[in-house]
């Protein structure tokens, strides 16, 4: 059973009525795209789940009729039978072709494209000036099926990135003949990776990964890779100018089943963008942004072959996209195990999961690594000082009502060591995302979690030498006991 937000979504005409003058020179045009980003972005979606039909309807209502650089079209049907569109835009003989949400609950750049269609829909200055050198096909969430349940394969739980050759789902039958009909010289294939990436070893989070796909094992370069590698690099240093050393390179395996690889190999220049984790960004708004920079950028740079500056090196140069990140790392901790204590550092992270008291989907933390972590990384970092463990305690008492429930004093609580409440209530008058909220969990049944530290959730005090409570981690989050 898979619940569904419910969202109300509200078409405002606000987003199609701006329109600014906007420079011809590249770094004015990045620097403007990029201060004036909110006359662009389009704000009736701001989450990352959202419904398929309210993502059409808003994609119709943008690609106004009288605009005739625009054209929409339904090329074909999911699985399900949910359509699956083409926007095209242009009339210019360089090609490029887009594709976003390949994977169903990678949606980033599905709303980055909602905002590229916008800014082209506002700028009809801009647009007249791209429609001559470029046309732009993009096909926004190829795998409908799969993001209505917010799931990454197809309904018929087939991963289409491994179906380019078989071709046995009818969206990657869509995508290759949409690629054998259009022949673009440009193939952006659009995706999202988790938050845990990182820039190399540098200790910054990898909120874009770029890659050139390779066409055969040796990973050989040729004209049509090479092309690639220099937009890769254009896409590094427009999104770098503003947020400085968050782009790694992906990869570069060769995949024979993924259309990317396939698509490089049959003759388009194909660049992979992965959308990862920034700073407090659960909604990844920010890498939206990130993102719509990263693609206008490119047209820009495409369609005045600026691109072709950048060196091959200048490629393998961007720092390789490494699993090395957490959201919260805390270092040097003490931990007892049969009376003896030993050095640890603890890697955290959370997954999300839908509660249905709460109706929404909450983020829970849990410790996902434990040992000598020094060579890891994270969005928040805490030194303990070679403070001790403990893991928390639950409140005895099953709280069934808000009334109770506020009586509870968080801070008191949780100097006593005790780091989670069992609530039955209603949620209605709760403050969300307070200590109290925080410290709360929806479970029927009082936890009786393993005392092994691998896996167990992100709820545990950290004490000095004299037993008093220095820290409580809380869901993960760090609290300064006073
Ligand atoms: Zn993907």
């Amino acid at each position: 059973m898979k619940k569904l937000l419910i969202t109300f979504i509200v078409l405002t005409m606000s987003n199609t009525s701006t329109s600014q003058s906007i420079s011809t020179n590249f770094d004015d045009f990045i620097s403007e795209l990029f201060h004036k980003y909110h006359h662009y972005k389009v704000k009736d979606i701001e989450t990352k789940r959202f419904i398929v039909n309210d993502y059409h309807k808003i994609l119709d209502s943008l690609i106004v009729k009288s605009n005739k650089l625009f054209s929409i079209d339904l090329i074909g049907k999911s699985f399900k039978q949910k359509e699956i569109k083409l926007i095209q835009f242009g009339n210019g003989v360089r090609k490029i072709l887009m594709w976003s949400q390949m994977h169903g609950d990678e949606s980033t750049a599905s709303l980055a494209l909602l905002d590229v269609i916008n800014f082209l829909n506002n700028e009809r200055h801009f647009a007249q000036y791209f429609s001559d050198k470029i046309s732009l096909y993009i096909i926004p969430i190829l795998n409908p099926d799969g993001a209505k349940e917010f799931e990454r394969r197809n309904s018929q739980e087939i991963d289409i990135n491994r179906d380019a050759l078989r071709l046995q789902t009818p969206e990657g039958k869509i995508l290759k003949q949409i690629c054998d009909n259009i022949k673009p010289e440009f193939a952006f294939n659009l995706h999202d990776q988790y938050s845990s990436y990182s820039v190399g070893k540098t200790g910054r989070p990898a909120s874009i990964a770029v890659l050139a796909p390779p066409f055969d094992y040796d990973r050989s370069i040729n004209e049509v890779r090479k092309k690639s590698m220099q937009v890769c690099v254009e896409i590094k240093k427009i999104v770098e100018k503003f947020y400085p050393g968050v782009v790694a390179r992906y990869d570069d395996e060769f995949e024979p089943r993924a259309f990317g690889d396939n698509i490089q190999m049959w003759g388009s220049s194909t660049i992979l963008i992965e959308s990862g984790g920034y700073f407090k960004d659960f909604e990844k708004q920010e890498v939206r942004k990130m993102n719509f920079l990263s693609l206008l950028g490119s047209i820009y740079s495409i369609a005045n072959n600026l691109y072709e500056k950048n060196s091959i090196q200048s490629y393998f140069e961007i720092p390789e996209n490494e699993r090395r990140f957490f959201d919260l790392l805390i270092r040097n901790v003490i931990v007892e195990k049969d009376s003896i204590e030993y050095l640890i550092d603890l890697g955290i992270t959370y997954t999300e999961k839908f509660d249905s008291l709460r109706n929404k989907y909450i983020r829970q933390y849990s410790i996902v690594d434990i040992g000598d972590l020094s060579t890891f990384f994270a969005f928040d970092t805490l030194e303990a000082n070679q403070l001790k463990l403990e893991l928390g305690k639950v409140f005895e008492k099953v709280i069934t009502n808000p009334r109770q429930l506020k009586k509870l004093n968080p801070q008191d609580l949780l100097s006593e060591g005790i780091t989670t409440i069992i609530y039955q209530g209603a949620f209605k008058d709760l403050e969300q995302n307070s200590l109290l909220d925080l410290m709360i969990t929806t479970t029927k049944f009082p936890l009786r979690e393993s005392r092994k530290l691998l896996n167990h959730s992100a709820n545990f005090v950290l004490k000095d030498n004299n037993g008093k409570i220095i820290y409580a981690v809380v869901n993960g989050n760090v609290i300064k006991i006073r």
